[in-house]
Order: structure tokens, then sequence, then C-alpha cells
């Protein structure tokens, strides 16, 4: 098998489940407990807050822990407008964001709230002039993704980051397919909140955090115990916590070795997809870009059938629709680029790892250059577009 949907997922490092394994056995104790088998779970959870916390140049109390980025972004979003609702009922988010943070954006107007969803240029990126002059004065968040997890788009964070707080304005980023990826300094890039996900980053499913400065006065999202100071109620998921952390010390130790060879790996695939493959176009920005992302649209194909003829050769990958009640929905995503609903639905994204090699890409591009062909060769809109003078060597 030749798994490309690290965007999706990434297979949990055995560094990571040996760390995890004694927190199930004879580590299992309930962090709020008083004797020693309780403290010493209370630690490992504190020393995980320290390790994550050094990791982004933020102080251990600022770190909560969540079932995932889903959870910190629901949090982040809820708590923040709940907490600044007398300043005002706007917020500013993007077109592209994760599902996480718009379907929690539509839940908020229709509780009344005002959102303005930014647009993005044809490589995905947001305009901080754009951003700055949809500021009112009744604005109370912004929230950015850090970086798209379709198409790969590095946001330009720290510029919006100093507009916000120019303002007097918080701002959040889902950080989900960066943390563990590229550097992130809260402090420099002026972020008020973030969140991330375990499962991205080679951790274990269902554990994540949100960062939020200390000063800001969010509620509890969870009611119940008094765990995370009483703002997350529920006994800690003391094993993801520690194979969180695990994840984070693994990741900062390979992050440049990792990202290098992802880049390598991604501009290969990226070039000879372009030079093989006639009517393609990359999606994203070419060089703000995370490292492992390569996605494409290829004209007169569908997304879903590349997907199971890749599956077929052994190669899992992902596509640009969602089935939404037996229908293919098109990505928003890629609807935000200003691609066609067609050119949406041929699209196909390849997430690497620093495990992937060029061996296993040369294979890949054959395999997609067969499925490809023979998809068009079924075509009669490509037949049609050839015969009107396309030449098919493009
Ligand atoms: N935000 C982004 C950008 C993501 O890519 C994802 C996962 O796909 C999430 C949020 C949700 O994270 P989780 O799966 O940990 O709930």
């Amino acid at each position: 098998m030749i798994y490309l949907d690290n965007a999706a997922t990434t297979k949990t490092a055995p560094e990571v489940v040996e760390a995890m394994l004694p927190y199930f056995s004879e580590q299992f104790g309930n962090p709020s407990a008083i004797y020693s088998l309780g403290s010493a779970a209370k630690k490992a959870v504190n020393r995980a807050k320290r390790t994550i916390a050094a990791a982004i140049g933020a102080k251990q109390e600022e770190i909560y822990f969540t079932a995932g980025g889903t959870e910190a972004d629901n949090w982040a979003l809820k708590a923040a407008v709940e907490a600044y609702e007398s300043r005002g009922k706007h917020i500013i988010t993007t077109k592209i964001e994760h599902h996480a943070v718009l379907h929690t954006c539509e839940y908020l107007e229709r509780r009344g709230y005002e959102i303005t969803y930014l647009d993005v240029d044809s490589e995905g990126l947001v305009d901080p002039e754009a951003l700055e002059a949809a500021i009112r004065p009744d604005t109370i968040l912004i929230s950015v993704m850090f970086a798209n997890n379709e198409i790969g788009t590095i946001e330009p964070i720290g510029e919006i980051g100093a507009i916000a707080k120019e303002h007097g304005i918080l701002f959040h980023t889902d950080a989900v397919q960066v943390f563990g990826q590229i550097p992130i300094d809260v402090e420099g890039l002026h972020i008020d909140m973030l969140s991330a996900s375990g499962h991205k980053m080679n951790g274990p499913k269902g554990i994540g955090f949100l960062y939020i400065r200390s000063g800001l006065k969010l509620r509890s999202f969870i009611h119940g115990g008094a765990q995370e100071r009483n703002r997350r109620a529920g006994t800690e998921n003391v094993p993801g916590i520690v194979g969180l952390e695990a994840a984070t010390v693994r990741a900062l130790g390979m992050l440049e070795e990792k990202s290098a060879k992802e880049t390598e790996l991604r501009d290969y695939l990226i070039e000879r997809i372009e030079k093989e493959i006639p009517y393609c176009r990359l999606n994203g920005h070419r060089t703000k870009r995370l490292p492992g992302n390569v996605n494409f649209s290829f004209l007169y194909v569908e997304g879903e059938s590349i997907l199971i003829m890749l599956d077929m050769k052994g190669i899992c990958a992902s596509s640009g629709s969602a089935c939404t009640s037996g229908a293919l929905d098109p990505s928003h995503v890629l609807l935000a680029l200003g691609l066609k609903h067609e050119e949406a639905h041929g699209s196909l994204r390849l997430t690497l790892s620093e495990e992937n090699t060029k061996e296993e890409l040369d294979y890949v591009v054959e395999a997609l250059k067969e499925t490809v062909g023979k998809l068009r060769a079924m075509s009669p809109l490509y037949e049609d577009f050839i015969r009107k003078g396309a030449e098919p060597d493009k």
C-alpha cells in the first residue's frame, strides 16, 4: 500500500504508542485522585502541557486538552463570541475554513451573529488588506486557518495577527494541519487562540488542544468536574495526552529534516504530473504551501473515479468532493479558488509523509497517467474537446 492521505490522518508513530502503553495499564490512575497513582497521571498531564506549550512559545497554563481539532475550533469560536458579545456580534472568517469552523459559524449566524466570509485569491491566499477593510466597530473575532487542509496554502498569519492586535480584536487560527509540520510562535504571530490535533502529526486520534492566551475570559465549553482549571470538564484522556506529547517531541526533533524531505518529494511529484499528464491544474499556492501537499484538477475526469482506480492499485488518496446524502458536493475550497464545478469534481489530493519515497511516487505517476488516460478515453466530453482542436499532448 502507498499511503498518500496524510492530511486526513497519519500513522501513529511507534514511539508514540510505546509512550502511551503504560497509561493504559500500570499508570492507569485518575489525575484528580489524591493518592500517588493519581498524582503520577497528573504529573504526566502537566508535563505534556509544558512540552506542548514550549513547542508554540506559550505557557503551560495556556494549553487546554480537547478531543481533537473539531472540539478546539468549536470551543474557541463559541466561547470567544459569548465572552465578548457585549462589544458586538460580528465575526470575520474565510470561505476556505474547515467545516469545524464553517459549520460553527453557520450555527452562530442562526443565533444572531453576523459573519463575513472573506474571499481568497486563485491560489487560496487571504488578502490582509481585504481583511482589515472588513473590520467593523462591532467585530469581536477573526478566525483564519494557518494552512488549508485541501490545497495546502499557508496563510499570512503574522500579518493577520498584527492587524487583529492593532484593532484590539481576538484572533483564532486553526493550525490543525500545521502543528508539528512547521514552526509556530504564538507571540510573534499575535495569535490569541490556536487549535491543533494529534492524529495529523503521528499522534493518536481523539486528542488535541486549544491554546488560549492567558487573560482571555473564555468560559467552560464542557460542563462537569473541575478538570482543566474548570474550563473543560471530564476525566483527562491521559494516554492520548501522553501520546500527543510524544508526537510533539518527535515532530520537533525532525521538523527541518521532515519538511525538507517532503518538500523535495512534493515538488518532484508536481513536476512529473504537470509534465506528463495533459490538461491538469495545480490547486493552491506553488511555494506558500504545506511541505507534503499536492492537489491537482484533471479536466474531464471525476475525482471519485480516480480514487477508486488508484485504490485498486494500492494507492490511498483523497478527492475534492464530499459525499453528502448520496450526492457528491464539490469542495467549497476549490470553488472559492474560482474553479468550475467540473474542475472541482476532477480533483485529487495527495498528501505525503517523510516515509514516502521517490520510487513510490514514480509508481503513483504511472498509475495516475494510466487512470486519467482510461477515464478520458471513456469520456465523450473529452473526445469532443480534442475533436474541437485541443492538442492531447498539451
Ligand atoms: N481543522 C482542519 C484544518 C483539519 O484538517 C481537521 C481535520 O481534518 C480538523 C480541523 C478537525 O480535526 P479533528 O479530526 O482532530 O477533529
